[in-house]
């Protein structure tokens, strides 16, 4: 809303410390806005989403407290334990993902990613498909930034990355371990594609230049990618079920993931 734009503005002055920032990334109709939606008013239901053309960004603030755990209202920090901070939601839709793409490059104080995706649809092949080529994306920029050394990344810090499987309260919804199995099958097969020219090359694995090992996501010349590969680049993957609407675990788990995060 407006005093978020504001507050925005008032970010050219000196005097004004960024907030940390927690990015919303994920493909069209997961439901990032929802979320950020719920986030922003609390336990009273989120309002009905509009298609989400630019990014906007809501400022929360959120503790460790344990009290905290399941309350992700918008605390007015009259306790002092609470951090604030900016999540900011992006286009979902392929043709504005370079917006998206764009805002995770230029984060000042970027503290996590959540990715969220929609675990009643990622059954569907195309869905499944489309949503691990995105997130192919993310990881691989992620790794990219922890490893260029130049770009000062490395000391800002690594980002971890939380895959919310949304719509858990819908009967189709896969349970998460599954969410999380589909995502990394898909993205092995994504990764051996997009490697294909050098694969069939028949170049020996010590032979490979850095600049092919580069566009590798996960650890180079494996057969399975799984989201433990990401350690390696100190980047911290996570699936959780909930969800934004209807019965079922609800959003506290993310809220909490995030707490621990910014
Ligand atoms: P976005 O494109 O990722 O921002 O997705 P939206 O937030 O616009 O949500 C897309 C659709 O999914 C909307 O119709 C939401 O009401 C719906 N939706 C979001 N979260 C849930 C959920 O947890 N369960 C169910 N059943 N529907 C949801």
């Amino acid at each position: 809303g407006a005093p978020v734009l504001l507050h925005l503005i008032l970010a050219s002055s000196s005097t004004y410390t960024v907030p940390p920032t927690v990015l919303l990334l994920g493909p069209e109709g997961a439901g990032k806005t929802s979320l950020l939606t719920l986030f922003e008013r609390g336990d009273d239901g989120p309002a009905p989403t509009h298609t989400t053309q630019t990014t906007q960004a809501v400022e929360l603030s959120a503790s460790v407290d344990s009290e905290s755990r399941t309350s992700f209202r918008n605390h007015d920090d009259t306790s002092g334990t609470h951090t604030k901070f900016l999540m900011v939601d992006t286009p979902g839709h392929g043709k504005l993902r370079n917006v998206a793409m764009g805002k995770l490059a230029r984060t000042e104080k970027l503290r996590a990613l959540v990715f969220v995706v929609d675990a009643a649809a990622l059954g569907e092949q195309d869905v499944l498909a489309q949503t691990a080529g995105y997130l192919h994306d993310v990881l691989l920029f992620l790794q990219k930034r922890a490893t260029d050394q130049k770009s000062g990344a490395a000391k800002a810090g690594r980002i971890p990355v939380l895959i919310a499987a949304n719509k858990m309260d819908l009967f189709t919804a896969l349970p998460s371990t599954l969410v999380k199995t589909n995502l990394e099958a898909e993205l092995t097969r994504i990764r051996a594609t997009r490697s294909k020219g050098l694969l069939d090359s028949g170049v020996g694995m010590d032979e490979v230049g850095s600049e092919e090992q580069d566009g590798w996501l996960g650890e180079y010349g494996s057969e399975k990618f799984s989201f433990k590969q990401m350690q390696e680049f100190d980047i911290d993957v996570e699936v959780l079920p909930g969800n934004v609407t209807g019965d079922g675990p609800g959003a506290d788990k993310w809220w909490w993931w995030i707490a621990q995060k910014i």
